[in-house]
């Protein structure tokens, strides 16, 4: 084989491959233009999963005429002139490659002001006047006709028409203030307000009963939603994070936002998330991948910690899991979880008429949780301000404990009790090396540990919260958490272990003191709507709904 060069067209097809894979990638360009141009109002049309026709219509500042057939040219942009430029994007687009990557791939068809251009397989075929329109009009039809390879690559119609809407979604939730409209086989699937109220758009988006479980995160440099621990889902496509409003994908963060999760959900449950990370331009490289989807931080590190700062703040303000007809506890808004109670909606009141306001009129006054008793063995009944109050005694105290452990651990006073009689506890050799190892910890959650030959230690003392019948137990689990824990959660999976086989179990029974002073603890306690492996520790029940299932609304 002789070496020559491709011809422009193939080189053209081959390059469009690694900016325009899929349909998706060309909503996203088109949507990113008609932002960058400064749109108010988006329209996005699509047939055939992306594949018959992708139809972007704007308001933007348009093309001006003269430059119409040069915007489809490799390398032509209006946004970046200078390598300083590239140093410090603050545009969507910048590489002046996804018209001709499109174009390249498809039959397009452009129209500007009062002129428009017709692409084929990236030659220029029509160019003339048009009726004038406000913005911009990009129509993509026959998308990789002329590229079968490409074309067998593409997924099921319904995948890849998920991922156009997946697309239009983010940039919905992103932009706030522009209007966007996606119609998909003429049929509206999303309309936004375009009023720049973020919640507003996530209504549109996920749902009204969706957006009311998102809290506002605002603070060091990172706004937009978090969901409320009863309000996940079973996959990460929730979690949708942003750079200066560009959607990114960073393996790091995505991991900064569910560790800030951690004891809030369940394993396998992930958050929905919008936020984006307002940065200086000039921090951030943005011009390191074709689809500009990853981005290299000069400082990696500190915006790691500025997301998890963020989060956490805004994760305090979680709210408890609530047995309610109107907002269902723990649903889950796209898949509905499996096993999940289904609550039924209570009829309407049948007279309207309210004599008082329907304010939380007749609990008993205060956040205090009063005991009422204990049933199943297992859980506390309560009633507070809010309603009646279900508590699993279990969640509920491991979550008190866990927050004990985890405060000493970070150095506050260790509260230690002797043995009378002091226990041995076997170990294979790791876990005997962890207790050498970890002998400081150990110490400051309150155990005194000697070694006791190879393969054995002997505890004097133990947290004053772990009862003596289960020392043997818990120090034996707690030596084989550290063992397999990796070193940055180490602490709250030590603190976790240790909670769980401190606390009381289900199934024990409580006198009425032990049930005021759990309930007590788990009101003066911090994120105490979960445990820390993420279930409920309480359900109210509400006394507006109580009184409207009893039908006294009068
Ligand atoms: P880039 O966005 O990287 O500049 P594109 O190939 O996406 O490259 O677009 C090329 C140029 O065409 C842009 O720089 C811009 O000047 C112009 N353009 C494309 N789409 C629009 C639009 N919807 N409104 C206004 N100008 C547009
Ligand atoms: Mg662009």
């Amino acid at each position: 084989m002789t070496i020559r060069l491709l011809a422009p067209q193939v080189a053209d097809a081959i390059a469009a491959g690694e900016v325009v894979e899929r349909p998706a990638a060309v909503v996203k360009e088109l949507v990113e233009n008609s932002l960058d141009a400064g749109a108010r109002r988006v329209t996005v049309e699509i047939r055939g999963a992306g594949r018959t026709l992708i139809r972007v219509v704007d308001d933007g500042s348009g093309i001006p005429p003269q430059d119409l057939g040069l915007a489809f040219q490799r390398h032509a942009t209006s946004k970046v002139a200078s390598l300083e430029d590239l140093r410090r994007i603050s545009t969507l687009g910048f590489r002046g490659e996804a018209l001709a990557s499109v174009a390249a791939v498809s039959e397009v068809e452009c129209r500007s002001g009062g002129a428009r251009v017709r692409i084929r397989a990236g030659e220029l075929t029509e160019e003339g006047a048009a009726m004038p329109v406000p913005g911009t009009v990009v129509e993509v039809r026959d998308l990789f006709a002329n590229t079968p390879a490409r074309l067998r690559f593409l997924k099921t119609e319904a995948t890849e028409q998920a991922a156009c809407l997946k697309v239009v979604q983010g940039y919905a939730l992103l932009y706030a203030g522009v209007r966007f409209e996606l119609l998909v086989e003429g049929r509206a699937s999303l309309r936004t307000a375009g009023d720049g109220d973020q919640r507003r758009a996530a209504g549109a988006v996920l749902g009204s009963e969706a957006a009311a479980e998102l809290m506002t995160v605002d603070g060091d440099g990172v706004r937009g939603l978090v969901s409320q621990p009863r309000l996940s889902r079973g996959s990460r496509e929730g979690i949708l994070l942003a750079v200066n409003r560009r959607p990114i994908s960073s393996r790091s963060l995505g991991y900064a936002i569910e560790e800030c999760y951690l004891g809030f959900l369940e394993k396998g449950r992930y958050p929905i998330t919008v936020l984006d990370l307002g940065l200086d331009p000039g921090s951030v490289d943005v011009n390191v991948h074709p689809t500009k989807r990853e981005v290299r931080f000069h400082d990696e590190r500190s915006i790691f910690g500025q997301v998890q700062r963020s989060v956490r703040a805004a994760l305090t303000q979680s709210q408890p899991y609530r047995l309610d007809s109107a907002r269902t506890a723990a649903f889950d808004p796209l898949s509905p979880r499996l096993g999940a109670p289904v609550l039924h909606e209570a009829p309407p009141p049948m007279f309207a008429v309210s004599s008082k306001p329907p304010a939380l009129a007749d609990g008993p006054a205060g956040g205090v949780l009063r005991p009422l008793g204990q049933v199943l063995e297992g859980y506390l009944v309560a009633e507070s301000a809010e309603g009646v109050v279900l508590v699993d005694q279990h969640a509920a105290h491991e979550r008190v404990l866990y927050n004990h452990f985890l405060a000493r651990l970070a150095g506050g006073p260790a509260a230690s009790q002797p043995l009378l009689l002091p226990e041995t506890v076997e170990l294979d050799p790791g876990e005997a090396a962890a207790a050498t190892e970890h002998g400081e910890r150990l110490a400051a959650l309150g155990f005194e540990v000697q070694e006791f030959g190879p393969r054995a230690v002997r505890v004097l003392a133990t947290p004053v919260e772990t009862p003596a019948g289960r020392v043997v137990e818990a120090v034996r689990e707690l030596l084989a958490v550290m063992v397999d824990s990796r070193p940055q959660d180490l602490v709250e999976k030590a603190a976790a272990s240790l909670a769980c086989h401190s606390a009381v179990r289900f199934g024990d029974r409580l006198d009425a003191t032990e049930q005021r002073r759990l309930l007590q603890e788990l009101e003066e306690t911090q994120n105490s709507v979960t445990c820390p492996h993420g279930r409920p520790t309480r359900l109210i029940l509400d006394w507006q709904d109580l009184k409207r299932h009893f039908r006294r609304n009068y």
